[in-house]
């Protein structure tokens, strides 16, 4: 065969003009990046963004680093990084069904982690006390960091470089006020990590004896979930029950986001990103309005299940008490090193200079895996 029009079949452009919404975030209105870089032959702004978030030394240390259960508790519940895959599988799900931007789409869910420390919130927690007169600590603007300055590359410049829209859709998540309105590419992302932590962190704890099956049946959205599972599948026993109600729960949280944020677009005559921010910036209060959510009714089940998840979960005494112990660890080896600035690996200790020792402290330990901050602190007598 020959002429072939590979640029109709296979170009993100012509790809984005057939399955992008006129709300969703096309690459060609990019407002491209910190440091000008020619274009890619065949690769989009955001499938470049991607790219480098999957290569970069941030992402695959999410390995190593904790969801909810450290590696104490065995090797079936979630990492961080696996966290992360089910959130951009969930994510993608969304895209489509919505017509956002997918390689964005992709991009957000697979940084959205990428700044927290070692030990999860339990870190977050240890790091935002230790630097409290120094600027606090907070795992989302800690990804921003990363993406700007931390990880490097074979460039001339510090940090990923990565696409506007992507630094914004991080910055959104700080909170501080100063990002512009959220794309309905960075709401999906959102969306989809709250339902990939409902569901698996129940799965999670099921599975360790923290909670049974049958209490969580006791919350509406989970009775729900079961009922459909049974509709399809009949009751299974043993292990497949619980797979079987877990996935539906997924599918049942998915379903009802594309429906209602289906109805909302058109409802809300959402046509453009400009009407997208203009939508979220009318919310009263200071509190934006998403065009990508539940339904009522499905937001408070989810809001039931949170509130038992924290109770018997994420405050359990098994997990407070590893939580506890590795605090501990996380604050005794931050202060050594800042006891002890010529330990610190040399780019480190250079950036001191320009962001004070505490920060370029944080910055060394956060970067840390759960095993490495272990090994780091136990090599030590103390
Ligand atoms: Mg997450």
């Amino acid at each position: 065969m020959s002429g072939i029009d590979w640029t109709r079949l296979a170009s993100w452009e012509a790809r984005e003009a057939h399955t992008l919404g006129p709300w969703a975030m096309h690459s060609a209105a990019t407002a491209g990046r910190e440091h000008p870089e020619p274009p890619h032959p065949f690769r989009g702004p955001f499938q470049r963004d991607r790219d480098r978030i999957v290569h970069s030394a941030a992402f695959r240390r999410l390995a190593h680093k904790t969801q909810v259960f450290t590696g104490a508790d065995g090797d079936y519940h979630r990492s961080r990084l696996t966290h992360t895959l089910e959130v951009t599988s969930i994510a993608r799900t969304l895209a489509r069904a919505l017509a956002l931007n997918e390689d964005l789409v992709e991009t957000l869910a697979l940084g959205h982690d990428i700044g927290h420390p070692p030990l999860g919130h339990a870190g977050e927690d240890t790091l935002a006390e230790l630097l409290e007169h120094d600027g606090g600590f907070n795992h989302n603007a800690q990804a921003l960091r990363i993406m700007r300055l931390l990880e490097t590359r074979a460039a001339p410049f510090p940090g990923l470089n990565l696409s506007r829209e992507v630094l914004d859709a991080q910055a959104t998540r700080t909170r501080d006020g100063t990002a512009p309105a959220p794309l309905l590419e960075t709401q999906a992302v959102d969306a989809a990590d709250s339902i990939a932590y409902d569901t698996h962190d129940a799965d999670d704890a099921v599975e360790l004896g923290l909670v049974t099956l049958d209490e969580l049946h006791d919350l509406p959205l989970v009775a729900e979930a079961a009922a459909r599972a049974r509709e399809r599948l009949g009751t299974p026993a043993g292990p497949g029950r619980r797979r079987a109600v877990l996935h539906a729960l997924v599918d049942l949280q998915v379903a009802d986001l594309v429906a209602e944020s289906r109805a909302a677009i058109e409802r809300l005559g959402v046509d453009s990103v400009a009407r997208v921010r203009a939508v979220f910036d009318g919310g009263v209060g200071g509190r934006g309005v998403r065009v990508i959510s539940h339904s009522p009714a499905l937001a408070a089940g989810k809001k039931q299940l949170e509130m038992f998840l924290f109770q018997r979960v994420y405050r359990s005494e098994r997990v407070m008490t590893v939580r506890a112990a590795a605090q501990e660890k996380l604050a005794r080896l931050f202060r050594w090193y800042v006891a002890h600035p010529d330990e610190l690996p040399a780019r480190f200790r250079a950036r001191a200079a320009d962001c004070g020792l505490p920060r370029s402290v944080a910055d060394y330990v956060a970067g840390m895996t759960d095993r490495y901050l272990e090994w780091d602190h136990d090599r030590r007598t103390w």
